[in-house]
């Protein structure tokens, strides 16, 4: 089937044109019309650099993995979406017989096709198929756009898995970008007293203090510790804090940031191995965790969102019709600081 689509041609060079597109649709598929879908941080770093670590494009591919839509096709054997429904789709489908996904962590799956992740399209595209087991309704309190949010949320969702917190837990979010922002808001809901969040950009900061809950740490004017120190106590640390930045630098502040037997949780990606003082780790017994993408937790994000627990709309800052993809994208690359999410509607 051939369908217009927002197209990666090569780095630096996008096309909004007709390419063709799988239309199989199998027995436990669900066809969906594309409502929104968000620009995340990996498609931008896939239109300016052509790659992220391994994957590299090297033929034209889709944009675009945070979406949401409505059901217009269910395959035969599908029976908990009918057409019409509203739904968001976790844009990563793993082999369910894999042994990944038979423990469950089906995001580590070694099999796994990722939407706009090469070789496989994304969902920039009026249409996709996607399994109905990936697909999940929508509440009818919860827009297309929180519904394309949930994707990015997820990842929070995941962190606050991982970091096992407890009720009434400070923590710290390094990074104050669309992710550190999803992690702060997901361990708010997750049962933080506060969540403290560092960077170095005001506009940035700014966004993330109209929370009630989170305490913005500009690092250019205070050091991590001191603020951390004020909140938690001389030199005892966060219970845990959250690694959101992907900066090189910042290690050493979240080693000294973690209270004793606290947890780390790395979620920010650098892009070269970095230096870590293991033992300064090991002296705390701290409990490190890694994050990649997410598994069972779309279900929750949506509830949280339902049940009014968080709020995504005030970060969305600007919406985009599908004729203006390219723009939208340019405008993500310039990276404003008062842009947190940007989105594109295809079906408005
Ligand atoms: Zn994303």
């Amino acid at each position: 089937m051939k369908a217009k689509a927002l197209v990666l041609e090569k780095q630096r060079e996008l096309s909004l044109r007709d390419i063709d597109l799988p239309d199989q649709l199998g027995p436990n598929d669900v066809r969906i019309r594309i409502h929104t879908v968000g620009i995340c941080g990996s498609d931008v770093h896939y239109y300016t650099h052509g790659r992220i670590g391994p994957f590299v494009v090297r033929e034209p591919m889709v944009l675009g993995h945070e979406a949401s839509g409505v059901i217009t096709e269910v395959g035969s054997h599908v029976s908990h979406l009918k057409v019409g429904e509203r739904v968001c789709m976790e844009p990563g489908i793993p082999d369910p017989t894999s042994r990944a996904a038979k423990l469950g962590v089906y995001n580590v799956d070694p099999g796994v096709r990722f939407w706009a992740t090469p070789p496989v399209h994304g969902c920039l595209t009026p249409e996709v198929i996607h399994p109905a087991a990936f697909t999940f309704a929508l509440p009818d309190s919860v827009s297309f756009a929180e519904g394309a949010m949930i994707e990015p949320f997820a990842i929070g969702m995941q962190a606050v898995v991982k970091a096992r917190m407890q009720p009434g837990d400070v923590c710290v979010v390094t990074g104050a970008g669309p992710i550190g922002l999803m992690v702060a808001l997901a361990a708010l809901a997750g049962g933080a007293s506060e969540v403290l969040v560092s960077d170095l950009v005001e506009e940035k900061l700014a966004i993330a203090g109209r929370y009630a809950g989170i305490t913005p740490v500009n690092v250019s004017r205070e050091s991590l510790r001191a603020a951390v120190d004020r909140r938690c106590g001389e030199d005892w640390g966060a219970d845990v804090v959250f690694e959101a930045s992907g900066s090189p630098r910042v290690y050493d502040d979240v080693l000294a940031c973690t209270r004793p037997a606290g947890a780390i949780v790395l979620v920010g990606m650098p892009v070269e191995p970095v230096t870590f003082d293991i033992v300064s780790a090991q002296a705390k017994e701290l409990r490190i965790e890694t994050v990649f993408r997410y598994a069972n937790v779309y279900d929750r994000a949506i509830d949280l969102i339902a049940a009014g627990k968080v709020d995504l709309k005030p970060l969305i800052s600007e919406t985009f019709d599908f004729d203006e993809s390219i723009t939208a994208f340019e405008r993500a690359a310039s990276a404003r600081p008062h842009d947190v999410k940007l989105q594109i509607t295809l079906d408005a």
